[in-house]
């Protein structure tokens, strides 16, 4: 009895058999996932994998071609079926963000909280500003901000009513490298501290790694892979997968990191050196082995024309 009323409780995101094209060619077919409450899901893929046409379908801005989407019992519909787009328990923030260019950034985030609390509303703007790390903006006017600052106000005003779920389409990719980490970890942070659910769609490994729950990986209009970034890394299957989080090698059938290689004394796979490319705290090594290109990190740079050998660490 208390199982059933746990799972009537659990709120979720279910999406069932889900297939979506604009016109002749399929972007979408036969989609089905479920994301927790309070679950981090980033759906990565290359660019043109539909990733955004996702997370609209999502939010109810198209109709789908077959299969449906609910959250708990709720089933969101798309144009053809609801008059007015959007949900107040979901929130979406598009890769194009649209703002209000003469008011505020207060007024911005503060748009659809009621006028009837102000001291509440003030405070949760202030909250909210502080999340995304624009207190010191908060009096100025949206249309004299940069890219990554509007960014930052879209998804503020995204979470001013705390939806339950958000759904968030490369929420960073505005944001300069000065900034972005720590706007990640404060936003994410937050959301779990709310148990809010959020799918994040991303082609940065960043965004995904030491955040996401799940991943799902698009490719070819279906999903090619889900799981942990911790599994998928480990087990990544595809090359597609492999090339998401970082320099990789084929080596007879199998798929080795940069970094899983390192130099030994003596080994069968030897390699010549091409070149050495400084990456801060360690060197990619470019390597040559019988016309095939090897990548391998390293401590310190290696002359072009050495020989190495190398193995995979064990
Ligand atoms: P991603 O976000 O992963 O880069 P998109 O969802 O934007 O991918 O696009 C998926 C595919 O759908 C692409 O081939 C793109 O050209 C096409 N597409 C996207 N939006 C539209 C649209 N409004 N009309 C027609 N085709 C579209
Ligand atoms: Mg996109």
């Amino acid at each position: 009895m208390l199982l059933v009323g746990l799972v009537l409780l659990a709120k979720m995101l279910s999406v069932k058999n889900l297939t979506f094209s604009y016109d002749t060619t399929t972007v979408l077919s036969d989609l089905s996932f479920e994301v927790d409450k309070g679950e981090h899901v980033s759906v990565i893929g290359e660019s043109g994998s539909g990733k955004s046409t996702l997370l609209k379908l999502l939010y109810g801005e198209y109709d789908l071609g077959t299969g449906s989407i609910h959250w708990n019992t709720t089933e969101i519909l798309g144009p053809k079926f609801n008059l007015v787009i959007g949900y107040d328990f979901m929130k979406y923030v598009a890769q194009e963000f649209d703002l209000m260019p003469f008011i505020s950034v207060e007024e911005n985030v503060g748009k659809h909280l009621s006028n009837f609390f102000p001291e509440e509303k003030r405070a949760r703007t202030a909250e909210l500003l502080e999340v995304v790390e624009l207190s010191s903006f908060s009096k100025a006017k949206v249309k004299t901000l940069s890219g990554g600052q509007k960014q930052r106000v879209a998804l503020a005003r995204a979470l001013a009513k705390q939806p339950e779920i958000i759904l968030l389409d490369e929420p960073f990719s505005h944001i300069d490298n000065f900034k972005k980490q720590s706007l990640r970890r404060s936003v994410f942070k937050y959301l779990k501290q709310k148990n809010i659910a959020c799918i994040v769609a991303t082609h940065d490994k960043e965004d995904v790694l030491g955040y996401a729950d799940r991943m799902i990986v698009l490719s070819n209009n279906k999903i090619l892979a889900s799981g942990s970034p911790k599994d998928l890394y480990h087990n990544p299957k595809t090359a597609l997968i492999a090339s998401f989080f970082g320099e990789f090698n084929n080596i007879d059938g199998e798929i080795v990191y940069a970094n899983q290689l390192e130099t030994v004394a003596h080994s069968n796979l030897n390699a010549t050196v091409v070149h050495s490319y400084y990456k801060g705290n360690f060197f990619l090594i470019e390597a040559n082995r019988k016309g095939q290109t090897l990548f391998f990190e390293h401590s310190v740079a290696l002359q072009k024309g050495t020989t190495v050998h190398l193995q995979i660490r064990k």
